[in-house]
């Protein structure tokens, strides 16, 4: 996991209200970059989101074996927070690691 200070720790984690993004749990919480940070997007509380240990690296999890989905969704929530702001096409595709993501992608 890419290295993330205290502060910013404290800041997803009071935007996730100290709970699972995912499923709500209060247990197991850990910090994911919803666009790896080495893609060089700047790590603003946006791109973070709490997860328990389960939906970050569990099977399901985030970073798991069947993850695809979950990632998609939550790059698809991150992607709609950056349109519902004052951005263009292009200022999104950057903030998402130089790609648009659509809901298409979903695997079944
Ligand atoms: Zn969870
Ligand atoms: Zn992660």
């Amino acid at each position: 996991m890419a290295k993330i200070t205290q502060k910013e720790y404290d800041q997803v984690f009071n935007k996730d209200k100290g709970r699972c993004h995912e499923c709500g749990t209060t247990y197991g919480l850990e910090y994911h970059h919803v666009i790896f940070k080495s893609k060089h997007v700047p790590n603003t509380v946006d791109n973070g989101v709490m997860l328990c240990s389960k939906d970050h690296r569990g099977t399901y999890g985030v970073h798991g074996k069947f993850g695809k989905n979950l990632d998609l969704k939550l790059k698809l929530e991150l992607q709609n927070i950056y349109k519902s702001r004052d951005l263009d096409f292009n200022e999104i595709k950057a903030l998402m690691g130089g790609r648009h993501y659509s809901e298409d992608e979903y695997f079944d």
